[in-house]
């Protein structure tokens, strides 16, 4: 999750002093790589994806599960045996936030060949075998969201849910000072707990996340957590909510993430702009973490929980209290959803208030940046740096980016808009960031597939999705909600052919008014925007169905693309369960289960076996899947595509 640099690190007070030492120099660094790639073009087409895994242990003979706080040593192990032996090994591995996590990427960047996506999912299980095969007995990589853990019972002085075990230790001094999630259980690089910290000083006091508790028969109503011994906690918590108090119950979540490479700046903005307004659709899809903390919650995806997790922002930047120290009121955390659209299309759709820094923007300007992009950046300079290292204070500004990527890289927004490093061949990115990861490689793949596929259809034939950019954040809404997939009801542009002209640079029609804009989308369920609906919206799957056909590609290829499409198509549907939905049920059936939205150490135990075998194939399970994976397994008979 962003930069990593090394060295001593500053504390919030010092990194403050810098702050606006970080960003003078950001934007310098920016206007250098811009003015040396923004004209270039002819890029290719490149892509990867990134996922992020949980490294947990199991207790065969007391039926628990827990975390193993190993994520260090494995990834070690794991970048000596591969890239830093061979350069061209086809893994790449990364450190994340958990001391439980690693991220695991393939080891060059796809290409623009249909046949690419064929390798896919060969590469995903290339990762998962490679970094189980250096685990001890009994443990092994998981690829969930987010952690059901029973952590619930450290307060009382119960084991843990992670190993070694540890117990939080709420005190000042503390990363988190969390009342439940360790400081051990942070990636011990020093980036993370000076994040996590810093996070917490800037804020001026614990990060607060507040998740609905899903309302069993059994559950108390009102559901009441007490936290006599500890204030903030207790002021904090709120009433039929389930409470958390660290960074690490969100950015310990893990997800599914691809970049695209565009060919040209141009391109790259249209891209991030469409995408955009995919992001609520395709997280409903992937929606796969519906337990928090040992509860069952009334959501079902990660989003809302790490966007509390780091929001760094004072009260009176939240408009609790008048501005008084603070620039800005902002009304978003650093974790959300984009605030403006990037191509001239889009800009009669930016209906959000923008916060942004106006000299940074007045800079902007005159060295030659257009509007949209000059109140991109400025928007996202409001930010102070989080971290910064004593020995990298003092930079070449005009062959380094660390100030730049220091702000960049802790504004996670859903998009992200990436310009190329200082002297490399890579060239303007987009990272497509809100999905859950699924518990398999087939269903990573699949919604992989199908990202990338669509950005091949968006560009050929220059699809347009634009729709107030309020209506993408009322959908980030909805999206996050329990069976969204089938319940939700999203914003959804109705033609989406009708830019016809809506080309990279330039703009199709030319209608000014927000009146307007407003018949050119309606409300429409997630199965309608994805299969399609007669007189309604064509679908997004009928329309990669057809790019395909008109496509040369190999059956093989083929075949695992329908494949993949199949899956998107019956999540949609709800002919298949999303991971979240299949949790849920696993849960409610367990026959420890009281129907009081508690989730006991043993119920966690049983989840996480069965993910774990479904991940590795060692039982079926066609609520989620369908019979698709076995077609993929015995991958010599992929003639039936009939499911
Ligand atoms: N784990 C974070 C998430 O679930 C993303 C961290 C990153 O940016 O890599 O969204
Ligand atoms: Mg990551």
């Amino acid at each position: 999750m962003g930069l990593l640099s090394q060295g001593s690190p500053l504390s919030w007070e010092e990194t403050k002093r810098h702050a606006d030492h970080v960003r003078r120099h950001g934007i310098l660094q920016f206007l250098h790589i811009y003015h040396a790639v923004k004209d270039r073009h002819k890029d290719v087409l490149k892509w990867g994806d990134e996922v992020e895994y949980m490294l947990v242990s199991f207790d065969h003979e007391n039926k628990k599960v827990r975390l193993v706080l190993s994520g260090e040593k494995v990834l070690e192990t794991l970048q000596e045996k591969g890239e830093r032996t061979n350069p061209n090994h086809p893994t790449l591995w990364r450190p994340e936030y958990g001391s439980y996590m690693i991220e695991g990427t393939p080891g060059q960047p796809y290409g623009g060949t249909m046949s690419e996506f064929n390798t896919v999912e060969a590469n995903m299980r290339k990762r998962r075998k490679e970094a189980t095969s250096i685990l001890e007995e009994n443990q092994a990589l998981c690829t969930i969201t987010s952690f059901p853990s029973s952590s619930i019972c450290c307060r009382l002085g119960c084991p843990g849910f992670t190993l070694p075990e540890v117990k939080p230790n709420p005190v000042e001094g503390g990363a988190s000072k969390s009342l439940f999630f360790p400081d051990e259980a942070i990636n011990k690089h020093p980036r993370f707990s000076t994040l996590t910290r810093n996070i917490r000083h800037r804020r001026g006091e614990k990060v607060v996340i507040n998740v609905p508790i899903f309302k069993d028969k059994n559950t108390p109503s009102p559901f009441i957590e007490t936290f006599p011994e500890d204030d903030e906690a207790s002021r904090a918590s709120k009433p039929d909510h389930i409470y958390m108090d660290a960074m690490g119950f969100g950015m310990g979540n893990c997800c599914l993430q691809v970049t695209f490479q565009a060919c040209s700046i141009s391109e790259a903005r249209y891209l991030y702009d469409q995408l955009a307004t995919i992001c609520p659709i395709v997280m409903a899809l992937s929606a796969a973490s519906p337990f928090y903390r040992g509860y069952v919650s009334d959501i079902d995806c990660r989003w809302g929980v790490i966007s509390a997790s780091v929001d760094d922002r004072t009260r009176e930047e939240r408009g609790l209290e008048p501005l008084k120290n603070n620039n800005y009121r902002i009304s978003k955390s650093r974790y959300d959803s984009i605030d403006s659209y990037l191509s001239k299309c889009g800009e009669k759709y930016n209906d959000i208030d923008l916060t942004i820094d106006k000299e940074i923007y007045e800079q902007l300007l005159q060295e030659g940046i257009d509007h949209l992009l000059a109140q991109h950046v400025a928007h996202l300079f409001i930010r102070d740096p989080l971290t910064l290292f004593e020995e990298k204070i003092h930079l070449d500004d005009a062959n380094e980016s660390d100030h730049f990527e220091n702000i960049q890289s802790t504004n996670w927004q859903t998009m992200r808009f990436k310009p190329p490093p200082p002297n490399s061949d890579i060239g303007w990115r987009v990272e497509f960031r809100p999905m859950e990861v699924q518990l398999t490689d087939f269903e990573n793949s699949a919604y992989v597939v199908f990202v990338v596929l669509l950005t091949r259809v968006i560009l050929s034939y220059k699809l347009d999705f634009l729709i107030p950019l309020s209506k993408v954040d009322e959908n980030m809404k909805v999206a996050q909600k329990r069976d969204a997939v089938l319940q939700g009801m999203f914003y959804f542009r109705k033609d989406i052919c009708k830019g016809g002209n809506a080309v990279v640079d330039g703009c199709g029609k030319a209608q000014n008014s927000m009146e307007l804009a407003a018949e050119e989308y309606t409300l429409m369920s997630i199965d309608t925007i994805i299969n399609g609906k007669e007189g309604v919206f064509p679908g997004l799957i009928p329309i990669l169905n057809s790019y395909l056909e008109n496509m040369e590609v190999d059956v093989d290829t083929r075949c695992s693309i329908l494949n993949y499409l199949k899956l998107i198509k019956k999540r949609a549907s709800g002919e298949l369960m999303t991971v979240a939905r299949w949790m849920r049920e696993f849960i409610a059936n367990h026959p420890d289960y009281k129907q009081d939205s508690v989730i006991t150490d043993k119920m966690n135990y049983s989840l996480i076996l069965k993910c774990n075998q479904i991940a590795n194939e060692l039982c079926e399970c066609p609520e989620l899947l369908g019979s698709a994976f076995r077609k993929v397994k015995y991958s010599g008979n992929k003639t039936d595509s009939s499911n």
